[in-house]
């Protein structure tokens, strides 16, 4: 079968190849690929930065934001042939820690977890997966190649409860949302903060453009000066650009008693804008909490599939910006200005 393969951390190796069909032993439910969504990390592991193969193996197969099509069941996940699923990408560490023993692989505190398509087990770019069946998620049939949004929305899910969770530290009755970054995850916020029925504001360097335009179908504001220019304090922000000068800002703007969720990977970048102790002192004065949040475990993913399911079709697919072949991975990988979610399409819905 085809696959996109790379040889993790050596550039120029990612490749469409003919690889064996996956075994039993990967999982008991058999699915042909549909689709395949391409992030950010996806390409630093095509770039050579990032990734690891299977134990004794020298490849990976590329890939984790899956949807597909059972073609055989298996004995034992009361799926159906033809039922629409999507993989979740992380597995326990086989200690397992504390949060991996109780199904909370996102909050694994060993780091020997392993992930589909990024750490030691092979990803979704391939014709057919295997899939264990507890780790697959059905997809409301309706919503069709709209599926392969549920992995960023399960990493939406869990960025949303974790702000909840620590709200209700103290009287919690949130109004205003900003999010900074209209990328997918940024924009998969703020639309499950509209279902929420919060005042959601997303602010992105791109003036104007179709981010700006969906964030008003949704009756969000748009914004895309600087955090420190805003007239307002949120009373959450979710952070999905990684920039420090965002973060520093972001931080200083909240509200008191706000929550800053970081949920972008930033690297570098151009020294402090702001001295830290500032930035503390801020967060200090006005009881905030400045959490990280990645990955997701199976109570997020479920969620996911409940706000998706739950979403405007059409507004869904303005995401999906470019649908690549398999051949022409390369295209997938390169980064446009105006992409915001680009999926590798494997075979028809
Ligand atoms: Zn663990």
């Amino acid at each position: 079968m085809k696959a996109i393969i790379v040889e993790p951390k050596k550039t120029g190796t990612v490749r469409l190849e003919n690889i064996s069909e996956p075994q039993p032993k990967e999982g008991s439910v058999l699915v042909r690929a549909v689709a395949v969504g391409v992030c950010g990390t996806d390409v630093e592991i095509a770039e050579g930065k990032y990734g690891w193969a299977p134990q004794g193996q020298q490849y990976l197969v590329l890939g984790h934001e899956s949807l597909g099509r059972v073609i055989d069941p298996g004995p034992s996940s009361g799926l159906k042939k033809d039922d629409l699923v999507v993989g979740i990408v992380r597995r326990p560490d086989p200690v397992p820690c504390p949060n991996c023993a109780v199904g909370e692989w996102d909050m694994c505190r060993n780091g020997l977890y392993t992930e589909r398509g990024i750490k030691e087990i092979h990803g979704f770019m391939s014709e057919l997966w295997r899939i264990e069946p507890e780790y697959a998620i059905k997809v409301d049939p309706s919503l069709g190649l709209l599926g392969v949004l549920l992995e960023p929305s399960s990493v939406v899910a869990k960025a949303l409860e974790q702000v909840g969770l620590i709200g209700r530290r103290s009287f919690w009755e949130p109004k205003t949302l900003l999010v900074t970054g209209a990328g997918p995850v940024g924009l998969l916020a703020a639309l499950f903060a509209k279902i929420y029925g919060l005042d959601v504001h997303v602010l992105d360097r791109v003036e104007g453009g179709p981010k700006a335009d969906l964030v008003r179908e949704l009756g969000g504001t748009y914004h895309s000066g600087s955090v420190k220019d805003l007239k307002f304090e949120p009373d959450a922000i979710i952070e999905c650009t990684g920039v420090g000068q965002v973060i520093g800002e972001s931080i200083q703007k909240i509200g008191a008693n706000g929550i800053v969720c970081l949920a972008g990977i930033g690297h570098g970048g151009s020294g402090l804008s702001a001295n830290i102790a500032d930035v503390a002192s801020s967060a200090v004065l006005r009881n905030n909490v400045i959490v990280g949040s990645v990955n997701a475990n199976k109570r997020h993913w479920y969620r996911a599939s409940q706000y998706l399911a739950r979403a405007d079709r059409s507004w869904l697919m303005k995401l999906i910006t470019r649908i690549e072949k398999p051949e022409s991975f390369m295209n997938a990988l390169q980064r446009k200005p105006d992409d915001i979610k680009v999926v590798i399409q494997f075979s028809e819905i």
